[in-house]
């Protein structure tokens, strides 16, 4: 290795923080891109691991071609020509020269691509080549821009680096390479010599050379798997140093749900709970009798009934003398909340209030006053309950509903006088279980797969606009015989597009078009609190027949009558969403009804629809989602503070997941707050990566 001389007398930690602009290859300028792209020193480049890889081990020239086999050519970009093909679709057309034979490259539905070829570059393409009327052709193949001075890599697997503006390539991979080679010796190894041999992980060092460049495929997926192994079971090892504090360092009130307690509260039920209900309900009753927090999620199909389960866990804090507070995430939920308690908890002493940004100055601070002189019971409300600095004099248990709204981790929050609430989260999306296993690890997790009996299913068909005239007379038909629908369309702030129907714009067609004659309401999350209440009210009792809504009815609302429903421009909605929408109108005795209409502009979201319609399972939908979509997506980790992983796909890796979530477990139960020195780096990285996300402060 050849490094200045003066790093003689540094320590390999000192060398592996030089800095990007003192490294080989690099000035002042290249600095500034690297830095932009996050990498300030020697060992950030280190682990700033390809994107992605090009084979090069198979580079062949036109001539040489044969169907069923992947190879890269090198040739020189002769004609780009951008063909539409009908309702939105492209072809993209690049002609590749490679020493006087052609190569057709295609691109569908990717007409950005365009702008990224010009007559005269010179390419690399990699895929796998197929013969169409003597010519061949190749789609979607990886590509490689190379400069005029620059001979095709040959022989090799090629990485392929993030990008930024103005830094190229080759000149990327020039960098890693060097630094690989003299820094790359100096990282030091996280895993004891036995770990690395019992779960067959390369060392770092063959790692670190193996990912940037490969020898073989072979080296390189040895190498992925290493590293993609590691970033996981730090995040496993994060996620159950976390459980193992809620249960070992926090202390929260013991509220066993006695027999006695129990029956009081069932009476209270208008109906018999289901199988799902009831094991619910156990599991949430052995956490509240202990003293360190429940921390449970509670995942149920729409309509599943989980609204009677937190109002059982309610109850049996409110029993105990605790308060306790439920969160929903609109005000028109809080306020059907409060109405399912009122009904239910009517000539009881439960003390209830509601707490909202709707409500007035004054009643807010009555309300604020009660729950601080402990006469209130049971809180139900908005965000506002956890951004107002309530003041909870006995707060013993937290609901949060319709989970995925909020952000997971907001219950440092509402810790009160050394004791943590129980906690209760509840979603209707369902999460995969992936993603159960990472970011939501440390709960513990009760499901609720079946709805109460009676539920009717719903007929869900994907309308284009020819059929748009049969479907609102089917509507019609359907509003004669009294029954209920909804026409969903997009949000008003996201209408700025005019394709898109706007809510209004809606109303106003609908009332004099094919739905004229009948009774129409209009609500949408712009509307006051008291107009959007008197909206829902009159749709409730059947003064309006049809509602024309924005999404906000998409959480919990719940009007038995309403068995139809129109969504326009489904392409704009997601998966879940969509779903979530179909739950309002599958509540009573009558058949639901749904027809999505819209311009599915790429590939995923025609699949999306396509799901939407085939399926009635949340959970099988959610895992078609996660998908589509992807983690990142779906549940961003920033959404929940979580840093993003580097290298690992939650999607892909989910054997390794598994396999590091099992030994993060293991490793935890013999050695909880890790001491072992042997595994020191490991405690570093967790504590480093995820100590502030996850709250692990008091480990460290
Ligand atoms: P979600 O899980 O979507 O929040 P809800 O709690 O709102 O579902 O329940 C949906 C509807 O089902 C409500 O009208 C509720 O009263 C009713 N329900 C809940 N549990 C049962 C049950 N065991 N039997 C009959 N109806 C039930
Ligand atoms: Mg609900």
């Amino acid at each position: 290795m050849t490094y200045m001389s003066q790093d003689a007398e540094k320590s390999p930690a000192e060398q592996l923080a030089t800095p990007v602009q003192f490294l080989k290859g690099v000035g002042p300028d290249r600095a500034l891109l690297l830095e932009k792209l996050g990498l300030r020193n020697a060992r950030d480049i280190l682990f700033f691991f390809p994107r992605d890889y090009q084979d090069m081990s198979e580079l062949r020239s036109v001539a040489e071609l044969e169907e069923g086999s992947a190879v890269s050519v090198c040739g020189t970009v002769e004609e780009v020509e951008l063909r539409s093909i009908g309702m939105r679709r492209s072809k993209l057309h690049v002609v590749l020269r490679s020493e006087g034979h052609e190569l057709l490259c295609i691109w569908f539905n990717q007409p950005f691509m365009q702008a990224r070829f010009r007559a005269g570059q010179r390419l690399l393409v990699s895929g796998e080549p197929k013969l169409r009327r003597l010519r061949w052709e190749v789609v979607h193949p990886k590509i490689q821009w190379l400069d005029d001075d620059e001979t095709p890599p040959a022989g090799c697997i090629l990485p392929i680096y993030s990008l930024t503006d103005g830094l190229k390539q080759y000149k990327i991979r020039r960098v890693v390479q060097e630094v690989v080679e003299n820094y790359g010796g100096l990282i030091e190894e996280v895993f004891p010599k036995d770990f690395l041999q019992e779960h067959d992980l390369l060392p770092i060092h063959e790692a670190v050379v193996q990912i940037h460049t490969p020898d073989d495929s072979v080296g390189l997926q040895r190498a992925r798997r290493r590293f993609i192994y590691q970033e996981l079971l730090v995040l496993q090892l994060a996620v159950a140093l976390r459980k193992w504090n809620l249960t070992h360092q926090c202390q929260s009130p013991e509220l066993p749900a006695t027999t006695k307690v129990d029956a009081r509260i069932r009476r209270r039920f208008p109906f018999e709970l289901t199988t799902g209900q009831r094991q619910a309900i156990r599991e949430i009753s052995t956490d509240m009798a202990r003293s360190f927090p429940m921390n449970r999620l509670l995942q149920g199909e729409v309509g599943s009934g989980k609204t009677v389960v937190a109002e059982y866990a309610m109850l049996v804090a409110v029993a105990h003398g605790h308060q306790a507070a439920i969160m929903a995430p609109t005000e028109v939920l809080a306020r059907q909340h409060m109405r399912t308690l009122a009904r239910d908890l009517a000539q009881s002493r439960v003390r209830l209030a509601l707490l909202t940004g709707g409500i007035s100055a004054a009643q807010r601070k009555e309300t604020l006053h009660a729950i601080e002189a402990g006469d209130v019971d049971i809180v139900v409300g908005t965000h506002a309950i956890i951004q107002g600095q309530v003041q909870f004099p006995k707060l013993g248990l937290v609901v949060i509903d319709e989970q995925h709204k909020f952000g997971v981790r907001q219950r440092a929050s509402l810790r009160q006088a050394g004791l943590d609430p129980h906690y209760l989260v509840m979603t209707a999306t369902p999460i995969p279980r992936t993603i159960a296993m990472t970011l939501f690890g440390d709960l513990d997790v009760s499901s609720l797969h079946e709805t109460p009996a009676g539920r009717q299913t719903v007929h869900t068909y994907l309308g284009d606009n020819d059929r748009r005239d049969k479907w609102w007379e089917f509507f019609c038909k359907k509003l004669a015989e009294g029954r209920q629908g909804y026409v969903v369309t997009p949000l008003v702030e996201e209408a700025s597009d005019e394709s898109v129907a706007s809510v209004e714009q809606c109303f106003h067609e609908l009332s004099e078009g094919p739905l004229q004659g009948f009774r129409l309401g209009l609500i949408h999350g712009r509307m006051k609190p008291e107009a959007k209440e008197k909206a829902m009210d009159q749709f409730r009792s059947g003064a309006t027949q049809v509602l024309v809504a924005t999404s906000v009815i998409e959480v919990g609302i719940d009007v038995a009558n309403a068995t139809l429903m129109t969504i326009e421009s489904s392409e704009r909605f997601g998966l879940a969403q969509l779903h979530q929408l179909r739950g309002r109108i599958c509540r009573g005795a009558h058949a639901g009804f749904l027809c999505a209409f819209g311009n599915p502009k790429t590939d995923d979201s025609q699949r999306r629809l396509e799901a939407f319609a085939g399926s009635v399972d949340g959970f099988e939908l959610a895992e078609i989602d996660f998908g589509l979509r992807g983690p990142g997506d779906l549940f961003s980790t920033r959404q929940h503070g979580v840093p993003p992983l580097r290298i690992a796909d939650l999607r892909r890796d989910g054997t390794l997941l598994e396999e590091a979530r099992k030994d993060a477990q293991l490793l935890i139960a013999e050695d909880p707050e890790i001491r072992n020195p042997n595994f020191e780096r490991l405690r570093t990285m967790v504590l480093r990566r995820y100590g502030a996300a996850l709250d692990l402060g008091d480990v460290g």
